[in-house]
């Protein structure tokens, strides 16, 4: 059975002071039928793990493979599993530009993420050139093969579909072309595990995106922030 996930992604924002909004969250989502995790900056994760939460799951952005090491500056899935999380990110598109992060170093990633004892959520997504050339489902079916590790079930990763044109620029993909993209990633992904959609997912089209067969849920990064945001996106999943 696929279960229905709304996760936010706060990216390189949030101090300490914010995560009064996870526990608006907490509060907030109670009784809704859905797993709730938010993915915070590392310095976050330990100052939350202590927090009266009782709903709303913790997750890293990005680890390194190897467990430690001489890496400045890096951080690892056993630290990130420490310090309270319980899922992490990997494969999302900022690193994979921002910091050249090849399929070979998702996969790696992600086998860190399940040795550790946490869930992947790995990301996939095409440019807008790569859509525009008509080759948005190679492009993901490459992804798909160069970094989602042998031994990948249900339990252990949760995959997200963020086309790159669609994050942070207010552009959702259209009903049409997730249903697309998320037909055919079930068709390889099997029937178990759960898929979701990210790019500008916000209340106003959440309810559209998650009625879709083959949409199980959301990777949420701007309307994460705030509580007052992200409830009604639960609530659209739930
Ligand atoms: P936005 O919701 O801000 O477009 O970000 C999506 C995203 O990248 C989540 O990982």
């Amino acid at each position: 059975m696929t279960k229905k996930i709304a996760a936010g992604n706060w990216k390189m924002n949030g101090l300490v002071s914010d995560l009064s909004d996870i526990l608006d969250i907490d509060r907030q989502i109670e009784g809704l039928e859905c797993t709730t995790v938010i993915c915070l900056p590392a310095t976050l994760l330990y100052a939350s793990d202590g927090d009266p939460r009782q709903r709303v799951e913790i997750g890293g952005q990005y680890c390194h493979p190897a467990a430690s090491g001489a890496h400045t500056g890096d951080i690892s899935a056993p630290m990130l599993a420490d310090a309270g999380a319980t899922w992490c990110i990997t494969g999302h598109s900022e690193r994979r530009t921002d910091r050249n992060e090849t399929d070979a170093d998702v996969r790696a990633q992600t086998e860190a993420v399940w040795a550790a004892g946490m869930t992947a959520i790995l990301c996939i997504g095409e440019t807008l050139a790569q859509r525009e050339a008509g080759e948005t489902l190679a492009v993901l079916t490459a992804q798909l093969a160069g970094s989602l590790p042998e031994g990948a079930t249900a339990d252990n990763t949760v995959l997200a579909y963020e086309p790159v044109w669609a994050i942070g620029t207010g552009k959702v993909a259209s009903p049409e072309q997730v249903a697309e993209v998320h037909d055919a990633l079930r068709a390889q992904v099997g029937a178990d595990m759960s898929l979701l959609y990210g790019g500008s997912v916000k209340a106003a089209n959440a309810a559209e995106i998650f009625a879709l067969a083959n949409v199980n849920g959301g990777l949420v990064g701007g309307a994460s922030l705030k509580a007052a945001d992200f409830v009604p996106i639960v609530q659209a999943l739930a």
